[in-house]
């Protein structure tokens, strides 16, 4: 088909990853539109939002958090201003040890190396939290509305004429030597920010997935203070209003993205086991994480279609890696500036292969 249309990019996706890509396009002045079929079920709409700088059971920085999560803040600002929005709050994490072990491990933490963490006064959430071994926190920690910016970006794009509302599939991508075109569109390269649907086009679908299912349960808990996370052997998280997110699983084997009765049992025996206040469960959401088994996002350009790129494989991180990784997709693509290397899909260049 002749196209009618022609921008510099087309990009598949408007979750997280894509909802970044464009910002970052539109912030450069530079033309693009998105295609999103919204009867996908993101995994940014279940995702609970946080940027959390420590990770595991042994609480130890997560990967490149010191570029990466200054970077971020000032971007979740920035896009909150530009539509008039409040999507970022610094909410510190209240841990609430579950174990002796969890209790020593941030005793050994607060004495080695430790730039988050600090103490915390126990009376003061006794009133909420039963708290047999203790509690400690976590500085630097950030909740993002993730619904309210994607659906506000959504509007911005649509008001702009910027954003298309359907399906895409590979078989109706032509690429050429210019570029690619689909349907009436042209464009010089055309970015996968499509999360799990990446796994089954002939051009990615080679490269390391391993999509992992996460639940979570909305809880109403009047009272709680919502200016702040907490941790026990699950999250709670600020949802909107007096609802908290309270999750999360991590099923690497799963058969289908339905919610399952175990999971919303083992959420209601933790919270009963620690929280002081009443609640009440108001839904139940899933989602499938786009995640991948060397827990380091595909950013890049294919190595033999270099109009194709991808921005993918952000897993349990997208809060802090997204921002950070569609800009330095974006610098690589108009600048030639160099992809981080742990980041870079040339790193899976072997797998990639030619698509018959
Ligand atoms: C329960 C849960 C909790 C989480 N909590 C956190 C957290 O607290 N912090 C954190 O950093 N991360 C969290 N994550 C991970 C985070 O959600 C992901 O890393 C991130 O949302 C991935 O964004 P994405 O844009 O790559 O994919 P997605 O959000 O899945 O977006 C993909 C988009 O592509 C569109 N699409 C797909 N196929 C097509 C097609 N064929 N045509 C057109 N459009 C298509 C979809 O409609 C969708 O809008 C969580 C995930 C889950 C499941």
């Amino acid at each position: 088909m002749q196209a009618t249309e022609k921008v510099k990019y087309i990009i598949v996706g408007q979750g997280l990853v894509g909802t970044w890509m464009s910002y970052h396009l539109e912030s450069a002045g530079i033309s693009y539109k998105v295609i999103n079929d919204p009867s996908i079920q993101s995994a940014t709409s279940v995702a609970s939002g946080v940027m959390n700088p420590v990770t595991g059971r042994r609480i130890v920085q997560t990967w490149m958090i010191e570029t990466i999560l200054p970077y971020a803040v000032a971007q979740y600002k920035a896009i909150g201003a530009k539509l008039n929005i409040h999507i970022i709050q610094c909410a510190p994490i209240i841990l609430i040890h579950p174990s002796e072990q969890m209790q020593e491990s941030f005793e050994y933490r607060m004495a080695h190396e430790n730039i988050y963490l600090f103490k915390q006064d126990p009376s003061k959430w006794s009133p909420y939290f039963k708290m047999p071994f203790g509690t400690g926190a976590i500085n630097d920690c950030y909740w993002m509305d993730l619904n309210m910016m994607t659906t506000h970006w959504k509007n911005y794009l649509q008001s702009n004429k910027k954003l298309i509302e359907a399906h895409f599939d590979c078989k109706e991508l032509t690429i050429n030597d210019n570029g690619v075109s689909w349907n009436n569109i042209a464009a010089e390269k055309i970015i996968f920010c499509d999360g799990t649907n990446s796994m089954n086009h002939p051009y990615f679908k080679t490269l390391p997935f391993a999509p992992n299912k996460g639940e979570a349960l909305i809880v109403k808990v009047p009272g709680l203070p919502t200016n702040h996370i907490y941790k026990n052997n699950v999250s709670l998280v600020p949802w909107e209003g007096d609802l908290f997110w309270v999750g999360s699983s991590y099923e690497w084997s799963f058969n289908d993205s339905t919610p399952t009765a175990s999971f919303k049992e083992k959420m209601i025996s933790s919270l009963n086991q620690f929280l002081e206040l009443p609640y009440e469960v108001v839904d139940h959401i899933t989602g499938i994480r786009p995640a991948n088994t060397q827990r380091r996002p595909f950013v890049g350009l294919h190595p033999l279609y270099p109009q194709l790129a991808i921005c993918n494989g952000m897993g349990t991180k997208g809060c802090s890696l997204a921002p950070y990784f569609t800009h330095q997709l974006l610098e690589h693509m108009e600048l030639g500036k160099p992809i981080e290397p742990e980041a870079d899909l040339n790193r899976l260049k072997a797998i990639l292969k030619e698509v018959k």
